[in-house]
């Protein structure tokens, strides 16, 4: 059956109104503006309708084993079967205790604590209330500042936005968010010191101490970063150093480190956490997205023995918490998760499928005239769009590159993640390439071209 045309009809929103164009509707209409999703299986969706559609990002980069999977299905209802819930002041449950195991033992050493929420934004919020509070407990009351970068992404609640440095995601809320210094993106296709790779000396990690010695080292209480960059800028591979010379800045003022892998963990990036592929140990390290792969939400804060011993020496809880902390079907989902990850060995997967994919990317793109750069690593790949390559200048916003391509692309049956705000939270296209682990040879070259089609049509279409 076709779709109805007036359904496919586009709200017409205006491009001033809104950068990115990721807003969510509320369900409240007779029907939106999104076709209704009927059902999964592996790499696919399919619409009420049955029109087929390669999901190339996961949603959000959450499906990283693709849909419906019979395992993961059968251990949430066994899960059921048994007890829904209880309430984790008064009970724990065997699937969180669990996830808390495997979660840790893929971890790098010392992050034997697993702190289970409902998102990534929960997750990120407890790491910065965790690091405040770790201060206070150590007599340094004065610690409470969260530094973060340019070009970042934490989550939408307020803490966590005010963290992150997503311009267009803060704007509205700027006066309702904590003020703390942020400091420059690692983004080496726009290195903010005009460097090229020969000549980097990671000033972008050095801006760091800049920050500290201006806001005063007793009052910072911990640097958070992406790993990899996702939702803001596709992909961003910091340099090979960069987060050593970060944990070194740090350890040397006494700045907790929290890693938000909420988008590059559990395999996404080709190994259990991005952060390991740079040789460092973080305080706490954030997860949600993949921990489930979205069969139910969950998140999750892994938190180092250092900061769990002072409260636990000092018998002092972390006053925190949420009332679906350690849901045990979340849980059974996630330990369901890494099982069959383990099983179909996906981690080794998504690195192989992705130096695959960034092959084929490169060969079929590496000339586009408006292809400025194609970055990533395992299967969590950003192409970066611009209007002329060899100044790198990026499409006026007016245009909504990155709106009119991912339309086309779901035209096309093709899910991908576009976004614009790459360059300055305004200006700039980019869109990130993020699907599931399951998906086979033949998926990834038809992902490619039904890609190359959908860009070359929204180039006709605008350019
Ligand atoms: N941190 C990062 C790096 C993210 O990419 C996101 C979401 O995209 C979040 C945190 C927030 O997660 P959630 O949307 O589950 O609250």
């Amino acid at each position: 059956m076709v779709e109805p045309a007036q359904r496919r009809k586009r709200r017409g929103v205006s491009p001033e109104a809104d950068v990115n164009d990721d807003t969510h509707v509320f369900y409240r209409n007779p029907f939106s503006y999104y076709p209704t999703v009927a059902r999964g299986d592996g790499a696919y969706l399919y619409d009420e309708y049955g029109k087929r559609y390669l999901d190339a990002c996961g949603g959000a980069v959450v499906s990283s084993l693709g849909h419906s999977v019979p395992e993961v299905v059968a251990a949430i209802k066994e899960q059921l079967d048994h007890v829904e819930f209880a309430h984790t002041s008064q009970f724990t449950n065997a699937a969180q205790e669990k996830l808390a195991r495997m979660l840790t033992d893929r971890a790098p050493g010392g992050l034997n604590h697993a702190y289970f929420v409902s998102g990534g934004s929960e997750a990120v919020e407890s790491a910065m209330k965790l690091a405040r509070a770790y201060w206070v407990q150590m007599g340094r009351p004065d610690k409470w500042m969260v530094i973060g970068r340019d070009q970042s992404y934490h989550g939408n609640t307020l803490g966590a936005l005010a963290a992150g440095g997503n311009r267009w995601r803060r704007a509205i809320y700027e006066p309702m968010l904590f003020k703390a210094p942020r400091v420059a993106p690692c983004f080496c296709y726009r290195c903010p010191y005009d460097k090229k790779p020969e000549s980097c000396g990671i000033d972008c990690a050095e801006d760091l101490e800049r920050a500290i010695l201006e806001a005063g080292p007793e009052k910072v209480a911990a640097f958070i970063a992406e790993p990899i960059v996702g939702a803001t800028a596709g992909a961003l591979v910091p340099h090979p150093d960069y987060f050593r010379r970060i944990r070194e800045i740090c350890d040397k003022y006494d700045v907790l480190f929290i890693a938000d892998e909420v988008m590059t963990g559990l395999g996404r990036c080709g190994s259990w956490y991005a952060i390991r592929q740079f040789g460092v140990v973080p305080d706490m390290l954030c997860l949600a997205k993949g921990l489930a792969a979205g069969f139910v939400p969950v998140g999750a804060t892994l938190v180092h023995d250092r900061i769990v011993d002072t409260f636990s020496s000092r018998r002092h809880i972390f006053q925190h918490g949420h009332t679906y902390m350690g849901h045990p079907l979340a849980a059974a989902a996630g330990v369901a998760v890494i099982e069959y990850m383990e099983t179909h060995r996906l981690v080794e997967k998504s690195r192989k499928l992705g130096d695959e994919l960034l092959a084929r990317l490169h060969e079929a793109l590496g000339e586009h005239p408006h292809v400025g750069d194609i970055r990533g690593r395992g299967l969590f790949v950003g192409i970066e769009f611009v209007a002329d390559r060899d100044s790198k200048t990026p499409f006026e916003p007016e245009l909504a590159f990155h709106r009119v391509l991912r339309e086309t692309a779901f035209d096309n049956g093709l899910v991908i993640y576009p976004m614009g705000g790459t360059v300055d939270g305004r200006r700039g296209d980019h869109a990130l390439i993020a699907p599931p682990f399951v998906i086979t040879r033949a998926q990834l070259g038809r992902l490619v071209t039904l890609l190359v089609k959908s860009i070359d049509q929204t180039l006709a279409r605008l350019v």
